[in-house]
């Protein structure tokens, strides 16, 4: 690109528009009371600029949509799942590629296959539904990142990285009851950062040293590559399929869902070199997903996948990517919002024991902040606090580490004018936080609670 100029444009223009539909204050009000305060059950016809989730949200390219007519939907051996497991093989070489309808099938077979009651699986951070098959399975989650990760203001370029030290000491301790070691890749529920190449290949060796299988999950492999590549000493001229490939063969395996990074409205994989575990995995996935060569997938969802997977590795779209989501931490930043930092590649997390530290925990301050964002500005926001991770393997709650409030940004999707009302919203509703309400849960199901529990504010 042209280095005359440093503005950073959208890569694309736009092909095909879809309506907002436009609500009133009192409407959002009716609206977020009859889905029990709860943004997951909103109609989002009400949701003007929808940030709930950059899963399965993103634009597909006319050259997805083109590769859509070329699916074909045989049952077994379709061309467009050669097509598919070449590019997944392409940038991660395993010796199997298992497809799967999306992240959270691939995460219940491995588990249902590796866990169990005694084991014990280490990993950055679980995202909620890794922990969610983990625990499942009768399993135990150990979340280990770095010390930096766990608070929201210090400034660290790569504090998605796992602590060595710990894994190590955990492992020498317990190396016989952990079937697997999980990076996750960028770490979603710490704050959407970025694990190093340096650290990867600490697991990797540490993981090789004990015998232990280590796994990706690698959701964002490609953000996080665009960091190593920004970040890390000597990573600078590299490709970022050659950074990809690198982080691949350091691991034994992946669980994928192709709902992220690779532009996908579904879909997903798990992908291992080990012909044993393999077997095993794929007489689950013809149990609960379909044939090897489709798995939870259609062909067109295949052919659609392969393209978005040379898409996601292109270094102008990644360029503008990491940007964007910059640009909307850096001006809530500069307006006072106190948000992870520094910002991660998805989405800017705002941080709602900082900001509404008047609500305890236990008393949801980022739900609090997501009602009100929607309330305020038709916004909708992710909670990933105590909602989400509060409730105890042993059915007590405890507060989560952190109360964030995770405005994740769709690929491809808004515009920079809707990032800038979205900065107003923020900003506004942040000026009053004092203001609002915490929240009690009033109905609460088994698992993954944040889905479908219900609230009402305290008076
Ligand atoms: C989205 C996600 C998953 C689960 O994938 P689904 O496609 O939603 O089932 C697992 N891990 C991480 C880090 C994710 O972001």
């Amino acid at each position: 690109m042209d280095q005359t100029f440093t503005t950073i444009i959208e890569p694309f223009r736009i092909h095909s528009v879809e309506p907002l539909r436009m609500t009133t204050a009192e409407e959002r009000s009716f609206a977020i009371e009859q889905a029990g305060f709860n943004l997951f059950n909103l109609h989002a016809e009400d949701v003007l600029i929808d940030l709930l989730t950059d899963s399965g949200t993103g634009a597909m390219s006319r050259d997805q949509w083109a590769a859509i007519q070329h699916g074909d939907e045989s049952y077994a051996g379709s061309p467009s799942w050669f097509r598919f497991e070449a590019a997944v093989k392409e940038l991660f070489p395993f010796r199997h590629v298992i497809p799967t309808h999306q992240g959270r099938a691939a995460e219940r077979i491995l588990f249902s296959v590796v866990g169990g009651p005694g084991k014990l699986v280490p990993n950055n951070t679980h995202f909620d539904t890794t922990r969610a098959n983990v625990e499942f399975s009768g399993a135990e989650a150990r979340d280990l990142v770095i010390p930096e990760g766990h608070d929201a203001a210090t400034i660290h370029p790569f504090k998605g990285n796992m602590d060595l030290g710990a894994l190590e000491t955990l492992l020498q301790e317990r190396a016989a009851t952990i079937p697997v070691v999980f990076l996750t890749i960028t770490n979603n529920s710490g704050g959407g950062q970025p694990v190093s190449l340096a650290n990867i290949r600490g697991v990797s060796e540490i993981c090789r040293s004990y015998g232990v299988p280590f796994f990706l999950d690698a959701c964002r492999f490609a953000e996080n590559a665009w960091f190593i590549h920004e970040r890390e000493e000597g990573q600078s001229q590299r490709d970022i399929s050659d950074i990809v490939r690198e982080i691949a063969s350091l691991a034994d395996g992946m669980t994928m869902s192709a709902k992220k990074d690779p532009f996908g409205n579904i879909g997903g994989w798990l992908a291992l070199n080990d012909d044993d575990l393999a077997e095993k995995c794929r007489n689950m996935l013809i149990l609960t997903e379909g044939f090897p060569t489709y798995g939870g997938l259609t062909g067109r969802d295949l052919e659609a996948l392969a393209q978005g997977l040379k898409e996601a590795v292109q270094p102008d779209y990644l360029r503008y990517r990491i940007r964007s989501t910059a640009y909307l931490g850096d001006a809530l930043d500069a307006a006072g919002v106190p948000v992870v930092k520094p910002i991660g590649g998805h989405a800017v997390y705002v941080d709602a024991k900082a900001l509404l530290s008047h609500i305890p925990p236990l008393q949801y301050p980022g739900q609090a902040l997501a009602v009100a964002l929607y309330k305020s500005g038709g916004i909708r926001s992710c909670e990933i606090g105590t909602v989400m991770f509060g409730r105890q393997p042993d059915g007590t709650e405890a507060p989560a580490a952190m109360e964030l409030v995770r405005l994740a940004i769709p690929r491809r999707t808004y515009t920079q004018s809707h990032i800038d009302y979205v900065i107003e919203v923020v900003t506004s509703v942040a000026k009053d936080a004092a203001s609002l309400p915490g929240y009690r849960m009033v109905r609460e199901p088994q698992a993954l609670r944040h889905f479908t529990a219900q609230f009402e504010p305290i008076a």
